[in-house]
């Protein structure tokens, strides 16, 4: 079985998976203790927070551990709505946003909050003009993604950061940078972002773990009540297994990034090529997006049958995003892209992982080509 669907989540490091078991046996002391197993443990969350902000370039004090994105975007958002209702109650977010930021702001929305999402263009990047025109004087928070966990479509982050801070300076610029870490640069500093959210399992290291970077100065109303971990921020005692191994993938990662990037894109270009010939395909990614990731749509076919048959040829893929690949409803990606509701019901995610060679694609291609074959007949019968 060829696994393509790095962007749901990755195989973590033979590294990270030693250093968690150790972590967990010979450091289990909990680091609020007092003693010196608490002090061990303690040390050992200092260490993993300065890697982790050398990796992002940041301070140590600006990084708060998390389980995860869905809970550093939470965070983020709900925090900053909460701490700064006095500054307004509006978001401007994009239509394109996963589910951990668009339903948050769905929710708050419920709650008194106004949400402007921003439409996208058709290769579904958001214009920086558009994103600023959305702005008013009630807003308080500009979410952004990084990179879209369906078509790899990358955001101008780094203007609209820059932009944001000259034209409000006042408004706090959030980025969910889980599909962007490790695939593409980006300077958190230059891109003027006060909180970027990340997943520990998207860059090869362990699930229910991550970080939200607070920029200092920014403050956020905690969601966890508790013993006042994390700069009071997230109550709980930290997971240091998991955090030491993240913080191990993220040092890979951010090294590794510049080479990765430049053999995803010539296998993204391949993929590009090849499915381009294939009539009939609407090839919904563009050689220029985020390096790992190809999507594709077959208008007409369910994406899950695809999907089972390419399973059937040995090729792991994905409908939608992992998250809403259980619901069979147009992908909101797609139709914010004016897609077409054909081509939002039958949308294919290929993404690409280290160990892919160029005879990997071909093998893939080659499968998606005898695949459509087989559909034909039944797309043919359905008529
Ligand atoms: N944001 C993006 C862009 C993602 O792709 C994901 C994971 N699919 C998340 C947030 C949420 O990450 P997690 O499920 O690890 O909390």
């Amino acid at each position: 079985m060829k696994y393509f669907d790095h962007a749901a989540t990755t195989p973590p490091y033979e590294d990270v998976i030693r250093t968690v078991g150790e972590v967990m046996a010979q450091h289990f002391g909990n680091p609020s203790s007092l003693h010196r197993m608490g002090e061990d443990s303690g040390k050992l969350l200092s260490k993993a927070r300065e890697v982790c902000a050398h990796a992002l370039q940041v301070n140590p004090g600006e990084i708060v551990f998390t389980s995860g994105a869905t809970e550093s975007n939470n965070l983020a958002i709900r925090g900053a709505m909460a701490r700064y209702r006095q500054r307004g109650n509006h978001i401007v977010t994009t239509t394109v946003e996963h589910a951990s930021v668009y339903e948050t702001c769905r929710h708050l929305e419920q709650q008194g909050c106004e949400v402007t999402y921003v439409p996208v263009q058709a290769n579904g990047a958001v214009r920086v003009e558009d994103v600023l025109a959305a702005v008013t004087d009630n807003t308080v928070l500009v979410s952004v993604m990084h990179v879209n966990n369906e078509v790899g479509a990358v955001q101008p982050i780094a203007e609209i950061g820059r932009a944001l801070k000259n034209r409000h300076p006042r408004v706090l610029f959030h980025v969910d940078g889980v599909q962007g870490f490790g695939k593409l640069p980006l300077s958190i500093q230059d891109s003027r972002i006060d909180l970027y959210s990340l997943s520990a399992h998207k860059f090869r290291g362990p699930k229910g773990t991550g970080l939200l970077y607070v920029r200092e100065g920014v403050h956020l109303t905690q969601l966890l009540t508790g013993g006042g971990q994390e700069g009071g921020l997230r109550s709980g005692t930290e997971n240091i297994p998991y955090i030491v191994g993240m913080t191990k993938a993220m040092r890979m990662a951010a090294e590794r990034q510049p080479a990765l990037a430049s053999h995803w894109s010539k296998l993204s270009r391949e993929l590009h090529e090849g499915l381009a010939g294939l009539p009939g395909l609407v090839v919904n990614s563009s050689p220029d997006g985020a390096p790992h990731i190809v999507h594709f749509s077959y208008p007409g076919i369910k994406a899950e049958a695809m999907l089972h048959m390419l399973e059937e040829e040995g090729f792991l893929v994905s409908t939608q995003s992992a998250c809403s690949s259980k619901r069979s409803e147009p992908s909101r990606v797609l139709l914010a892209m004016q897609k077409g509701k054909d081509c939002s019901l039958s949308g294919i995610r290929i993404s690409l992982g280290e160990e892919h060679t160029e005879e990997d694609v071909r093998q893939l291609l080659g499968a998606v080509k005898r695949t459509m074959e087989r559909l034909q007949i039944v797309k043919g019968g359905n008529r």
